[in-house]
């Protein structure tokens, strides 16, 4: 952990165009553990409430939050609140004490340039920005190194842990499913180039989402109707272009999805018609296997065996996973596996958060 003066937290920040995630140490406090859960927490054993984790490590506690980036007053309130912003310069935390020592925050995510003054005016800190890829791939680094089940696949609602050695953990590509998509090739600490992305990423579910469901349904609702929703409705699967041939011969079967949306090309049917919950798995579905699809390219591109994801699109979602992993195993005919991280939103925070040890 980076140098900490003794009871005083330690945060940093990414400020992404839609949620902002904040990563501190505390050595006081768990705040989400009751008084049981202290009692029987071992090292390396997560808290999680709601939008919060709580991750105790060698004498205190790592916290993982989030919060929209619209509302970035009840962020800046939540680390005013609870004293945050110290930075282990100085013992009490006010804005003149804060603006007098020229207190800093590391932060990465282009909202860390956005949203500099309104943390100078608010709380009276300096924002020290950090490069976002460095970032991110600093946080992945850190965690396939040092947490034992980060990452894990996941195919058919079945979660594998898989065991990382350290020392041949390199390359790899890290794909970021963020608002949109960054797709990094990594070749060793500090060493990575940004090789692709795409602009179809969880924004784009969430903004096509809410357009085609008139509005009414943030992220977390959509994904829950996508939970009951039944895309072969929406969705033109190969089997509905000719149901006698047999697909196996190219190598797909008849529940393939041909084309998404397709469906609704041939119907006459209005908007209203359509179920919100088969509209959300089909963008659902579309979104991720595109995703998983590109990442694949880019993998064979590069000869890379490994392919893991991150980014706060996939928060642990199992059809978001098995979607991606399908994919990826389709197309490289089950040569290679999705794997997921289990901090999969956090890597950017987490990579600010290592930079105060540079
Ligand atoms: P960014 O840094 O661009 O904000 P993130 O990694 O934070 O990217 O991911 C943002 C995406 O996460 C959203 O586009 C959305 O698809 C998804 N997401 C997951 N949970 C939420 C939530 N509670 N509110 C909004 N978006 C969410």
């Amino acid at each position: 952990l980076p140098n900490q003066s003794d009871d005083i937290p330690l945060l940093a920040l990414d400020i992404g165009g839609t949620l902002i995630k904040l990563v501190y140490f505390s050595r006081r406090e768990d705040p989400l553990a009751d008084d049981q859960q202290k009692k029987t927490l071992k090292e390396g054993q997560e808290v999680s409430n709601g939008s919060s984790r709580s991750y105790p490590i060698k004498g205190g506690c790592l916290h993982f939050l989030k919060f929209e980036t619209r509302k970035i007053n009840e962020c800046l309130d939540f680390i005013d609140s609870k004293q945050l912003h110290c930075g282990g310069i100085y013992p009490r935390c006010s804005f003149e004490a804060a603006r007098n020592n020229n207190a800093v925050i590391k932060a990465t995510g282009g909202g860390a340039y956005m949203y500099a003054n309104l943390f100078k005016e608010r709380l009276g800190v300096s924002l020290d920005k950090e490069d976002e890829m460095d970032c991110l791939v600093s946080g992945a680094n850190f965690l396939l190194k040092a947490i034992d089940h980060e990452a894990f696949t996941h195919m058919d609602g079945q979660k594998e842990f898989v065991q990382i050695d350290k020392n041949d953990l390199f390359p790899y590509l890290l794909v970021n499913i963020g608002s949109g998509v960054s797709i990094i090739k990594v070749d060793g600490d500090g060493s990575f180039q940004r090789v692709d992305g795409t602009q179809a990423g969880g924004g784009t579910y969430c903004g096509q989402g809410m357009l085609l469901t008139g509005c009414k349904y943030s992220f977390d609702e959509l994904l829950e109707l996508s939970q009951r929703g039944d895309n072969k409705l929406i969705d033109l699967l190969v089997g509905d272009i000719d149901g006698k041939m047999d697909y196996s011969k190219i190598g797909l079967s008849a529940s393939t999805i041909a084309s998404s949306f397709g469906k609704v090309v041939s119907e006459k049917r209005e908007l209203k018609d359509y179920r919100h919950e088969d509209i959300s798995l089909s963008l659902l579905r579309m979104i991720s296997y595109n995703i998983g699809h590109i990442a694949y390219l880019n993998a064979k591109i590069y000869g890379l065996k490994r392919i893991f994801f991150g980014g706060y699109f996939i928060r642990g979602h199992a059809c978001i996973m098995d979607t991606i992993s399908y994919a990826v195993d389709f197309r490289s005919k089950g040569a290679e596996k999705a794997m997921f991280l289990r901090h999969d939103g956090f890597l950017g925070a987490l990579g600010a958060f290592m930079s105060y040890e540079k």
